[in-house]
C-alpha cells in the first residue's frame, strides 16, 4: 500500500511535477494518464515501463511530454 505521505511526494516522471492519482494497483498521472504499476507496495516510476493511456503510441505522445517545460528530453537535443 502506498501511503498518502509517499503519494504526496510522487509526481509524474515525465514532466516531474504533475500529481499522481492512486488506483488499486497503479499510480496514474492526472495530466497525461500514464500508469505506473505498484508492485509489492513499491511504485515503479520508470517512464520506460509505464503503461501508456489509449491514443498514445509512444512516450512522445504523452501530454506531459508535450509540455513546454517537460524535463524528458525526447528529441535528443537541448533547447
Ligand atoms: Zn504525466
Amino acid at each position: 500500500m502506498v501511503s498518502k505521505e509517499l503519494l504526496a511526494l510522487l509526481v509524474c516522471p515525465v514532466d516531474q511535477k504533475s500529481p499522481l492519482r492512486l488506483e488499486s494497483e497503479a499510480l496514474v498521472c492526472t495530466r497525461c494518464g500514464a500508469r505506473y504499476a505498484i508492485k509489492d507496495g513499491i511504485p515503479n516510476m520508470l517512464v520506460e515501463e509505464a503503461e501508456l493511456p489509449p491514443g498514445c503510441a509512444s512516450l512522445n505522445d504523452l501530454e506531459c511530454a508535450k509540455a513546454d517545460d517537460a524535463k524528458l528530453d525526447t528529441t535528443g537535443s537541448l533547447t
